[in-house]
């Protein structure tokens, strides 16, 4: 499962989320699918299906939700997100034997339903699985054993796919190549 990028459970959905601001290989200018998103409520629903749609007003705190996470990624503690969890508390409530303990958000607004799943992450540990690839700053889940993933993708998953760890492997030969002749 090395190779994949996708987060595990509801993770997943947070992962899309930072991913709707992207820098595509294409054109590598900074790309923002949130405000599209936000006015298409059934494209909402059928990427995020545990996170309510966000009302108009809550786009700038989505914005800058979107920003502090990306700055959180990789840490396990991160000091970015205490805000938001004192203005968006969520709370634990009895679940099943599947999932003893539930991370709930308080509050109905989209901000805290995300919250809510990063409360989840935060405590088993998943959070610091999600990175940003340093080249494209596309957001993967590493899966591998040591946490030990860099690049988003060593090899392009999808017809789509990137493969920046590859890429960054040639450049780095390159610039070696050019290194020894100088
Ligand atoms: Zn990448």
């Amino acid at each position: 499962m090395t190779g994949s990028s996708t987060a595990p459970g509801r993770l997943e959905q947070v992962r899309t989320f930072l991913n709707t601001w992207r820098v595509p290989h294409e054109t590598r200018t900074a790309t923002d699918d949130l405000p599209e998103l936000i006015s298409d409520p059934q494209r909402w629903r059928s990427g995020f299906p545990d996170i309510p749609p966000p009302q108009p007003n809550e786009i700038g705190e989505l914005l800058d939700l979107r920003t502090d996470l990306r700055a959180a990624l990789g840490n396990p503690a991160p000091a970015e997100l205490v805000s938001w969890f004192a203005s968006h508390p969520v709370v634990v409530a009895v679940g099943d034997d599947a999932e003893p303990i539930r991370y709930l958000a308080r509050d109905a607004g989209t901000a805290a339903a995300l919250l809510a799943k990063v409360a989840v992450a935060l405590a088993d540990h998943r959070w610091a699985r999600l990175k940003s690839c340093p080249d494209c700053r596309n957001v993967f889940y590493d899966h591998s054993r040591n946490h030990s993933r860099t690049w988003c993708s060593m090899y392009a998953e999808t017809p789509d796919g990137r493969a920046c760890g590859s890429i960054a492997k040639v450049r780095n030969y390159r610039n070696r190549q050019r290194g020894n002749r100088e």
